[in-house]
């Protein structure tokens, strides 16, 4: 299973914030979308990082609630790990796994053609998983031949 295969179900949508936009902004985005992290990207297309729910709190807990009126930039993270729509979701999981983190941005040619988060993953695990149970069932069942 590939990463394409991921978003060709869950769409290309990829909400981002401008890296001068301010972390009040970026809450009402999170809350609008019902997301976790946001990309930064000043012209919507490249990425010039990413930002979750993570970096605002930590913010919050290091410098109290002036954070909110710091821009994005002040509070995201700059080495962004990405992948291709080409890519394994098995190389994705372990990606996510080994550095703990549960967005990856899915880039071509430098492009943003989606987000996969660690939900995207586990769904996808978790239909994988049905399809081959009821295989075997079928199977045993003698269902299927
Ligand atoms: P998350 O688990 O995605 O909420 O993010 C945890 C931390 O990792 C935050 O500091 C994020 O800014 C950072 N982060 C999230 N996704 C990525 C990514 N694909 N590459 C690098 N850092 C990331």
């Amino acid at each position: 299973m590939r990463i394409s295969d991921i978003l060709r179900v869950k769409g290309n949508k990829v909400v981002t914030v401008t890296p001068g936009s301010d972390v009040t902004q970026l809450l009402a985005l999170l809350a609008e979308h019902r997301i976790g992290a946001v990309i930064v990207s000043a012209d919507g297309a490249r990425v010039d990082g990413i930002v979750s729910e993570r970096d605002v709190v930590r913010a919050l807990a290091l410098r109290g609630a002036a954070v909110l009126t710091e821009p994005v930039s002040a509070i995201h993270t700059v080495q962004v790990r990405s992948v291709s729509p080409e890519a394994a979701v098995e190389d994705v999981e372990r990606l996510m796994t080994e550095h703990r983190f549960r967005h990856v941005p899915v880039l071509e040619d430098g492009v943003l053609r989606g987000v996969v988060s660690i939900g995207d993953v586990v769904k996808n695990r978790i239909d994988e998983l049905e399809t081959e149970r009821s295989s075997l069932e079928g199977y045993i069942t003698g269902e299927r031949i």
